[in-house]
């Protein structure tokens, strides 16, 4: 890391400026979580690293509207953990995020740096996808809001072009009667990456569910949206045969890795199992919220 220049940038508009003039041999520094260690292997050797945690809107959670908050990207999983409206509104999310590393890492990692890396197993981007969070982009362009399931185009590859960096996660207000949830399946039950990460986001009104968007992690190069399974557990009431229904269409998406820490089929059939277990426990936060 000898010949790499760094750089803590004060304003977006500096760090866009720099990482646009670099012509692509600049990364942005957010927790270090996974760029150091990347950085330390030889897998990046950027030529400037330009630090963003000093940016005061990257390190804010912002409550724009009732119940409608702005996460900026660098903030770390511990702060947006100690933030009761936000844990409250979005126990799903909080909960993908509490799976990364330990209690250190958790005190650097930041929400835009696990969606930035771009690791189709990364724990929160399942559970921002179910929460239907947009991705808010700077760019020598001005601003741009996207869709997280569009966020990703492979492992590694995001849709960040030289120039554009994440600014914040934008989430959608919270109605009542709404929950998510977020699980996983790892070999080891602590510090390893999700072999399946599963995130459902589910609004019900008197048994009925009203909006239901479900996504499949570390399944397919991208995280996955389940698109038809919002058409199929709308309007029902979420019982044994809906579930049946789309646990198959969850097992239908899957075009995983066949790798040592779990093989095709295996993942295959635990996005099934996970995709009814996470649905189960939005259901029961909701009927205990
Ligand atoms: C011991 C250990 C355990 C881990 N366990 C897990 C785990 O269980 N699950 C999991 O998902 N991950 C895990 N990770 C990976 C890592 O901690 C997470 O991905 C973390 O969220 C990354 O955040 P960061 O702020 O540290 O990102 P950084 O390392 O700072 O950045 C990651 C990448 O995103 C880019 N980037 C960062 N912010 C922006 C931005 N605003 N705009 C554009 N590009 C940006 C960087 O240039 C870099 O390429 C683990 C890492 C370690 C070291």
């Amino acid at each position: 890391m000898s010949d790499t220049q760094y750089l803590a940038a004060k304003t977006i508009d500096e760090a866009v400026d720099a990482h646009a003039k670099a012509n692509g041999s600049a990364r942005f520094l957010a927790g270090g979580t996974d760029l150091l260690v990347q950085i330390k292997s030889g897998i990046r050797k950027p030529n400037l690293v330009i630090d963003i945690k000093k940016i005061v809107e990257l390190n804010s959670i912002k409550e724009i509207s009732d119940n409608e908050f702005m996460v900026g990207a660098s903030v770390s999983g511990a702060n947006l953990n100690r933030n009761p409206k936000f844990a409250k509104l979005w126990p799903g999310v909080l909960e993908a995020f509490r799976l990364i590393g330990s209690e250190q890492i958790q005190g650097r990692a930041s929400l835009g740096g696990n969606l930035c890396n771009g690791s189709p197993a990364g724990d929160s981007v399942p559970a921002l996808i179910a929460a239907g969070c947009k991705a808010v982009i700077a760019g020598p362009e001005g601003r741009k809001e996207i869709p997280i399931e569009n966020f990703h185009l492979g492992p590694g590859k995001t849709i960040l072009e030289n120039g554009q960096m994440l600014v914040s996660l934008k989430f959608p207000k919270r109605n009542k009667n709404s929950s998510d949830a977020y699980l996983r399946m790892t070999p080891r039950t602590e510090m390893d990456i999700a072999v399946v990460g599963c995130g459902v986001n589910i609004s019900m009104v008197n048994g009925i569910c009203t909006n239901a968007r479900v996504s499949l992690g570390a399944v397919a190069p991208t995280p996955l949206l389940i698109k038809e399974a919002t058409e199929i557990m709308v309007g029902s009431s979420l019982d044994e045969y809906t579930l049946d229904k789309v646990s198959k269409i969850c097992m239908d998406a899957c075009n995983p890795i066949n790798d040592k820490r779990g093989t095709i089929e295996y993942r295959t059939k635990v996005a099934g199992v996970l995709f009814k277990r996470t649905t189960n426990i939005a259901v029961d936060r909701i009927i205990g919220n």
